[in-house]
């Protein structure tokens, strides 16, 4: 936990959001101002900066994260098989258009006809 972390704060019911998904080590919740019809962010609960923060130690936790996040995209709006889907987008330092210091993904879905509006920060 990092003091005044917005998402630290989320993970730990401190500020509500609209949960989606809760675990020991993961949290996921709709986003506030969402880019596309479904747009829920998935966190880790340990506070991470952001992609330019990882090594290889993060790769077994990073890799859960992945198969979390397509799991939520599918249960939660994303329109199935190879004609539906969704992205999953990881904003990294201000370059990257991130704005909340606390990694994250983002899962983008359920634009049909797919369009590069569902890119936050783009
Ligand atoms: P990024 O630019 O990748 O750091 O994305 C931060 C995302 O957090 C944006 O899409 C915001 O809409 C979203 N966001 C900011 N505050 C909240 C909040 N209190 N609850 C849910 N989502 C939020
Ligand atoms: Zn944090």
């Amino acid at each position: 936990m990092t003091q005044d972390c917005l998402f630290c704060k989320i993970s730990k019911g401190e500020i509500p959001s609209k949960k989606v998904y809760e675990d020991d080590e993961f949290f996921a919740f709709h986003d506030i101002n969402p880019a596309a019809p479904v747009h829920i962010l998935v966190i880790p609960k340990k506070h991470v900066v952001s992609m330019q923060h990882v090594t290889e130690h993060d790769a077994e936790w990073l890799g859960r994260l992945m198969v979390l996040a397509a799991k939520i995209a599918q249960e939660n709006g994303c329109n199935p098989g190879h004609e539906g889907g969704f992205r999953l987008v990881t904003n990294s330092g201000i370059e990257g258009g991130q704005e909340i210091f606390h990694l994250h993904l983002h899962i983008l879905g359920g634009t049909r006809p797919w369009s590069n509006r569902a890119a936050p920060a783009a």
